[in-house]
């Protein structure tokens, strides 16, 4: 059974900006996969999407379904726990005065208490690098350590797919490497919008294209990323690491 299972999903808001059309893929378990498109192709909408976010009318058919269960009501508890959305800015998922609850904020709204929440805290805490950081501040922490705290609180929950968005953007370089080090060892799926290519070169083996809306490519990222035409005809371009590789 796949992961995560999209099919046929369109979306309009309210505005009637038509903001997804007819958008097809799927995640295998532990799949690393790259979300790739100009601004306004529709990545952050997809990404909300995949943990019910956003209404689908409830007459359709459920287009995203997770470990085969659809994301609609009466699932949307159990989905929102199993998908993990990590927001761009980390400044809009930190709420609480220190890093251990925040943490501990999800686990606890699943009844989670004592020892056990404690254990869980720890143990997300250690995933993501960042044990003795319990009672520090999260405001007064770096925007990557941010990130991280935002994942432990993901991980607290027990996802099992991340989506990111725009998970490397504006970290300096170390805070860039510790954060692309940290999502390759976990063995979760994850589907990563962004516009780092090089990021998406050495981290995730899929990628796929969204423009307008609509799902262009889907394929290796390599063979993606060295299509010139396909890369300029969606506002993107070839990035500096492919080019001094030979494209097979
Ligand atoms: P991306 O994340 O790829 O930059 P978005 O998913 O943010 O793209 O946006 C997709 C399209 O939907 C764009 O045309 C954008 O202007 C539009 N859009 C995004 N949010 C809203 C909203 N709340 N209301 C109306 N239109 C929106």
């Amino acid at each position: 059974m796949n992961t995560l299972e999209v099919r046929g999903l369109s979306y309009r808001y309210a505005d009637g900006t038509a903001a997804l059309q007819d958008v097809s893929f799927s995640l295998a378990e532990g799949e690393r996969v790259g979300l790739l498109g100009p601004n306004g192709a529709g990545k952050s909408t997809l990404l909300l999407h995949l943990n019910g976010l956003l209404p689908e009318r409830p007459a359709a058919e459920p287009a995203v379904r997770v470990f085969g269960t659809p994301v609609a009501a009466p699932h949307l508890e159990t989905i929102r726990a199993q998908v993990g959305l990590l927001f761009q800015d980390p400044d809009d998922q930190l709420f609480c005065p220190t890093v251990w609850e925040d943490v501990a904020f999800g686990p606890q709204q699943w009844g989670l208490r004592g020892a056990a929440l404690a254990a869980r805290v720890s143990e997300a805490l250690a995933q993501v690098g960042l044990a003795g950081f319990e009672e520090r501040l999260p405001h007064h922490l770096s925007r990557g350590e941010k990130r991280r705290v935002c994942l432990a609180g993901l991980l607290a929950c027990d996802a099992r797919v991340l989506a990111l968005d725009e998970p490397t953007s504006e970290l300096d370089p170390r805070g860039r490497r510790e954060l692309m080090a940290l999502l390759a060892r976990l063995p979760i799926a994850q589907i990563i919008a962004t516009h780092d290519l090089e990021f998406v070169v050495e981290s995730c083996p899929r990628a796929l294209v969204l423009d307008h809306g609509q799902i262009v490519a889907d394929g290796p990222t390599a063979d993606l990323l060295n299509d010139e035409a396909l890369m300029l005809a969606h506002g993107l371009e070839r990035p500096h690491i492919l080019r001094h590789r030979h494209p097979h």
